[in-house]
C-alpha cells in the first residue's frame, strides 16, 4: 500500500519496515478479532486490541491511549450489535478518523458478517437494562463464525492493501484448512455429548453450544447484563430441577459463587471457560476454541 508516500518518504530519508511499505495498522476491539487479523494479515498488519480478554466486554474502561490507536487505524474491527456500545462509539468519535467510519473498508462490524441469534426486531426496551437489544454480539465463539470473521478480514485487508491480495487470500487459505481440521476434531470429541443441558451465567456461549449440539436451557441473568437477585436464582433453580442440566457455565469475570450454588443445587458442574484469546493463557483464535472444547468435554467424561 502507499507506494506513492513510500517512495515520498524514501526521498525524504525516512526510515521505511523491511517488507518496503508501511504495515496496515488494525485496532481490534477483542483480541479475537485480533487474533484472526495476525492469522490473515501476518507480518504486512500491526495489530492492537482494545479490551483485555478477562474483562467483560460490555463494560470496558476506555483509556486515553485507545483513541490515539483509533486515530492511527486503517481497519477497525468490532463485535457490534452493541456489545461495545458503552465504550466504543466515544472513541471512535474522538479519533476523527475517516478510514474506520462506517462505510469505508477500514470499519468491519462483525455482527454485519455473521448469521445474528436473538434479534428481537427493534422491541427491546433498554431501560430494562438489557445489553443485548440488537441481538446477540457473542458470535466468535462459534468456529464457523470464526472462518466467516476471517473471511471478511481478508476482504477489508485486499481493500486496503491490494499490494497483499496474495499473501491474504494464501493466509486464509492456510486458516481455513487448520480450523477446518479442527473443527471436524472438535465435533467428534463433542458428539457422544450431543443434546447436553447447559445454563449459562451470560449468553455468550449460545454461539458456541449451538455448533456444539448442545442445549442452553436457560441464564443466570435475568436480561443479558442485568445480574441476578437472590430470588432470580432460586426462581431459576426451582425451575430447573430435575431437567437434567449438566453444566453451568461463565466467564471468569462473573461471580463464581452464583455458578457454584445453581451448579450445587441441580446436580450439574460448574465450569469456568475463557470467552476471549488471551484468557486462560490461550495463545490464539484455534486455541481458543481448543480450550473450551478441551474443558467442556473433560468435565463431562
Ligand atoms: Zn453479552
Amino acid at each position: 500500500m502507499f507506494r506513492s508516500i513510500f517512495s515520498l518518504l524514501l526521498a525524504l530519508g525516512f526510515a521505511v519496515p523491511a517488507n518496503g511499505w508501511a504495515k496496515v495498522k488494525v485496532v481490534a476491539s477483542l483480541t479475537d478479532f485480533g487474533a484472526l487479523a495476525r492469522e490473515i494479515g501476518g507480518d504486512r498488519v500491526e495489530v492492537v486490541t482494545l479490551a483485555s480478554p478477562t474483562q467483560d466486554p460490555h463494560f470496558v474502561d476506555a483509556r486515553p491511549s485507545f483513541a490515539v490507536d483509533l486515530a492511527a487505524a486503517d481497519l477497525l474491527i468490532y463485535a457490534g450489535a452493541e456489545l461495545e456500545a458503552g465504550w466504543l462509539p466515544p472513541l471512535i468519535r474522538t479519533a476523527n478518523n475517516g478510514r474506520i467510519l462506517p462505510g469505508q473498508p477500514g470499519h468491519l462490524n462483525v455482527a454485519t458478517v455473521v448469521p445474528l441469534r436473538e434479534v428481537s426486531g427493534g422491541s427491546v426496551d433498554r431501560s430494562t437494562g438489557d445489553v443485548h437489544p440488537q441481538g446477540n454480539p457473542h458470535t466468535w465463539v462459534d468456529p464457523r463464525n470464526g472462518l466467516r470473521i476471517a473471511v471478511a478480514i481478508t476482504q477489508r485487508l485486499k481493500a486496503i492493501d491490494a499490494e497483499g491480495a496474495e499473501v491474504y487470500e494464501a493466509n486464509l487459505r492456510d486458516f481455513a484448512r487448520r480450523l477446518g481440521d479442527k473443527m471436524r476434531e472438535w465435533k467428534e470429541r463433542l458428539a457422544p455429548f450431543a443434546g447436553t443441558k447447559v445454563i449459562v451465567y451470560h449468553r455468550s456461549w449460545t454461539y458456541f453450544l449451538e455448533w456444539a449440539g448442545f442445549v442452553e436451557v436457560a441464564a443466570i441473568e435475568p436480561l443479558p447484563g442485568v445480574p441476578p437477585a437472590d430470588s432470580d436464582v432460586t426462581a431459576l433453580v426451582e425451575a430447573q430441577r430435575g431437567a437434567g442440566v449438566k453444566l453451568v457455565v461463565a466467564e471468569s469475570f462473573y461471580p463464581s459463587e452464583r455458578v457454584r450454588f445453581v451448579a450445587e443445587r441441580l446436580g450439574a458442574k460448574a465450569l469456568e471457560l475463557p470467552a476471549m484469546t488471551g484468557a486462560d493463557g490461550t495463545t490464539g483464535y484455534i486455541d481458543l476454541i481448543q480450550r473450551i472444547v478441551d474443558r467442556v468435554a473433560g468435565a463431562l467424561e
